[in-house]
């Protein structure tokens, strides 16, 4: 069985290649690609022309919230969410019901993620830091290692004793696993609900500090450097916490970090009129924050765009405004936003675009993924993209379980519209018919 991807723009920033050319699938894998490439004994062509075709896009962050809360997300839903919005590999995140802190709950999340009906993408499952996320015991990690975790996190429950962190930096350089961190110091952030400042003193809303962030970006940065312990920093908000890894990174500690879309999207003013689904955390900041995140983008002190996929029950979202959960639901979307923030506004090229959402998470989190280079990876992981589709994002017509997005109803210009692991898994009713040929 041979497939052909004809006359895409080829992005693979694995080779540092922006080219007009094809992409030839044979069993699954990647034969051969470039600009002048054999085409024959063919099966099926799709014609991609005016289209990107780029290494299957990987999401280091998303939260699949099964076992506990399958009536939020499903381990099929949230990959078939995946695999429409573009993704051929999705990190999930520990902090289910119970946590994932041991391998018989990595093999049952493995075991899931590859059955048929599942969305035909890779799960690479991150293993919680300490027993139950309680920061007082590590985990197991060489035996949720060995099940099939790439990294460690204690998420939402940040491991507050410095001790105790870098305990866990120890180990894991010991068993050669990365750290995922979300930082806050939960002495500072203390309960609020938004970002401490002016919005959040108008609303009479109890304020999040962004100092809450950074001592922790901070703290946890300076750990790295003195253990060696490779730390991932996730969804950073603020222009002192990109400093701080700036920092880092030009002292040799082996740091990296992602933004997600909402925070280079969205200030606090969007909280307005107590609008649930714009409670974030870490809290969506002020525009200060946003122009040193472009900057920081730009030059590659950010390394990752991530969704950090949080799908929450609407009854919950429908509480008021300190109640509700944070978190936002992004698999869908985050191609149509980034390309329409960052790309098409001249922040960052489509290749580097495409290195954010793609090779770059995938290099550091050491997954077979990132490249179109043939052989490279098992099977073929391979996204196209339109750039120039022009639609409305509705909540409404996504596959997610949940409906918690601040991008509803937002005006977007590009959309992924074939997603291959292999074989097709994905096609967007906007990738016309007439653009396939099956040839017989
Ligand atoms: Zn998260």
């Amino acid at each position: 069985m041979r497939t052909l991807l004809k006359n895409g723009r080829i992005l693979d920033p694995s080779q540092d290649l922006d080219v007009i050319g094809h992409v030839m699938i044979e069993d699954d894998q990647i034969a051969a690609m470039g600009p002048d490439i054999p085409s024959d004994d063919v099966d099926d062509i799709y014609d991609c022309t005016g289209l990107w075709i780029c290494p299957g896009l990987v999401d280091p962050h998303v939260h699949l919230r099964e076992p506990g809360r399958e009536d939020e997300e499903t381990i099929v839903s949230g990959t078939q969410a995946a695999a429409a919005g573009g993704f051929t590999t999705i990190c999930c995140m520990p902090n289910t019901s119970p946590p994932l802190d041991n391998p018989s709950l990595v093999d049952f999340i493995l075991d899931r993620a590859a059955s048929p009906e599942a969305g035909g993408v890779f799960v690479a499952p991150v293993g919680a830091l300490t027993v139950g996320m309680r920061g007082e015991q590590i985990a197991d990690l060489a035996a949720m290692k060995r099940a099939g975790i790439v990294a460690a996190s204690d998420e939402e429950f940040p491991i507050q004793s410095s001790f105790i962190m870098q305990k866990a930096m120890e180990t894991c350089v010991q068993v050669d696993l990365p750290i995922m961190a979300h930082c806050e110091d939960l002495s500072l952030s203390n309960g609020g609900a938004m970002n401490e400042g002016a919005m959040s003193a108008v609303l009479g809303v109890k304020g999040i500090p962004r100092s809450a962030e950074e001592i922790m970006v901070m703290r946890n940065c300076l750990l790295s450097l003195h253990t060696g312990c490779q730390l991932h920093v996730m969804r950073v908000s603020t222009w002192g916490a990109i400093e701080m890894i700036r920092q880092a990174k030009y002292l040799g500690a082996p740091v990296t970090c992602e933004v997600s879309p909402q925070h280079f999207v969205f200030t606090e003013e969007h909280v307005g009129e107590f609008d649930t689904h714009f409670k974030m955390l870490p809290p969506l900041r002020t525009q200060v924050d946003i122009d040193i995140m472009l900057q920081a983008l730009q030059e590659g002190t950010i390394d990752v765009i991530s969704s950090d996929h949080s799908p929450h029950a609407s009854h919950k979202t429908q509480a008021p405004f300190e109640d509700a959960p944070f978190g936002q639901v992004g698999l869908e979307s985050i191609v149509g936003v980034t390309l329409t923030h960052l790309t098409h506004r001249g922040i960052l090229t489509p290749l580097e675009t495409i290195r954010k959402l793609s090779t770059k998470p995938a290099q550091i989190l050491r997954l077979d993924a990132g490249t179109l280079k043939p052989g490279e990876t098992p099977i073929a992981q391979i996204t196209v993209i339109d750039p120039g589709f022009e639609w409305t994002f509705d909540v409404n017509k996504t596959f997610s379980r949940s409906r918690n997005s601040p991008f509803h109803g937002m005006m977007l210009k590009g959309r992924s519209v074939l997603t291959f692991s292999g074989s097709e898994i994905y096609r967007d009713r906007h990738f016309s018919d007439d653009r396939i040929t099956m040839v017989t």
